[in-house]
């Protein structure tokens, strides 16, 4: 008998319907023969409503309360489940990411999974009883819930394939794959048969929300085959795995990020360290820096000019200006007006010319490029966030369709 598990998002729990279509969807993989461990997200908008509620009462909520209130999305909806599972005449039980077994460190909205002890939900399954998980959660060393940052409950479902040694993972979500970019706002995306680890991080982390990136970490580092596909249709999706059999596709996809802002610090002394500085306290804030310009401004001045995740915009910018006076820096400033594009394959490790392809596209569309970072296996511009739709279709339109 194999084990799969199967995760099932907010759009595919959002009401009584889509209960019932995931619980016959888990009744047919049990049919077949099948172990089945299920993860829920919370139904439909609900987490989005959670924290309208939190910001209805403070601006400024603890972050412990926030998991507290956030984690009841995912109770609903896994309590749900496992009575649709038990009304259709399939044994069921839902855990909580605490009975599940879930141990994450102490960081509140954001946690990492430390451990995970499988041991109940392994006697739930011997019982013969499909176990409904809810996803998004665990709890730290102070016996508190924690949750994993949005789209965790992709996380959690990776995190139990590879704890059981499942033959499987699929994600079931509202598209029927991955496509070359959201196929909400490029309708002629395509959708791809298969995709590496590696290029479906890239895309993951660079704004594809299709799939938590984390999740797509810790599915690589175990190796778990790992599919989405849609929860209304039934055809098989994108497989995402190791090495694809797919040759001659040199771009996999293009995707947006609009939670960047950019941060420049302006007229610093361009003396040894003053890097060091401003990046060391932004480590202290836990914060991200992704794409770095340093530019000379005045003589014996430079700039530097930096981008970090939009909700850390503020807290960058104070803690700068707090320490601007012992570095010597003139003036720190935002512009949360800029998205991330990029273009993300593999195949252009082996050729050249993809850069100056995407950069024309932009010009012929007018586009103005503000900063430029490359990786192996992508190349991504920040730009005006008002123009980022229109340089995702210009550049589908010139490496995908
Ligand atoms: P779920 O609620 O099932 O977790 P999400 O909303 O997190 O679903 O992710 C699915 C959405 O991801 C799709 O509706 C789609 O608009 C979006 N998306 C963004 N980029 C892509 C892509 N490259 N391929 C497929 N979907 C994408
Ligand atoms: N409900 C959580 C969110 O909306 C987790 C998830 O859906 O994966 O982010
Ligand atoms: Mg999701």
């Amino acid at each position: 008998m194999a084990l799969i598990v199967l995760k099932f998002g907010g759009s595919s729990v959002k009401d009584r319907e889509h209960i019932f279509n995931a619980a016959r969807i888990i009744g047919r993989w049990r049919n077949e023969g099948n172990d089945v461990v299920t993860v829920v997200s919370a139904q439909g908008d609900t987490t989005d409503d959670l924290i309208e509620k939190a910001g209805e009462i403070t601006h400024d909520p603890s972050k412990r309360e926030m998991d507290m209130l956030l984690s009841t999305g995912e109770q609903i909806s896994a309590a749900l489940l496992a009575m649709a599972l038990e009304t259709l005449g399939c044994p069921a039980i839902s855990l909580t990411g605490r009975q599940a077994g879930f141990q994450t460190d102490r960081t509140y909205m954001s946690a990492r999974i430390r451990m995970l002890d499988t041991e109940r939900i392994e006697s739930e399954l011997s019982r013969n009883r499909v176990v409904v998980v809810t996803g998004f959660q665990g709890v730290n060393q102070y016996d508190d819930i924690t949750t994993l940052g949005r789209g965790g409950s992709d996380t959690s479902a990776v995190a139990i394939a590879a704890a059981l040694h499942a033959e499987r993972c699929c994600i079931y979500t509202d598209v029927d794959g991955v496509y070359t970019a959201d196929p909400r706002l490029v309708p002629n995306a395509r959708r791809l048969d298969e995709i590496t680890f590696d290029e479906m991080l890239e895309l993951a982390t660079l704004g594809a929300q299709v799939l938590n990136s984390r999740s797509v970490e810790l599915a690589k580092k175990y190796s778990v085959c790992l599919e989405v596909r849609s929860s209304l249709t039934d055809k098989p999706g994108t497989i995402v795995k190791e090495v694809t059999d797919v040759e001659g596709m040199l771009i996999k996809g293009v995707t947006k990020d609009k939670n960047v802002a950019v941060i420049n610090v302006l007229e610093v002394p361009d003396v040894p360290g003053a890097s060091f500085k401003i990046f060391s306290l932004m480590a202290q804030k836990n914060i991200n820096v992704d794409v770095i310009l340093q530019s000379s401004g005045k003589p014996d001045c430079k700039d530097v000019i930096f981008t970090v995740p939009e909700p850390d915009a503020d807290t960058a910018v104070s803690v700068l200006t707090e320490y601007l006076p012992r570095f010597g820096g003139r003036s720190v400033s935002v512009d949360k007006n800029v998205a991330k594009v990029s273009v993300v394959g593999a195949g252009m490790q082996s050729h050249s010319g993809i850069a100056s392809r995407m950069f024309e596209a932009l010009y012929e569309s007018n586009i103005n490029i503000r900063m430029i970072s490359t990786s192996e296996i992508k190349i991504s511009v920040l730009i005006a966030e008002s123009e980022a739709d229109r340089a995702v279709q210009a550049l589908h339109d010139a490496f995908l369709s």
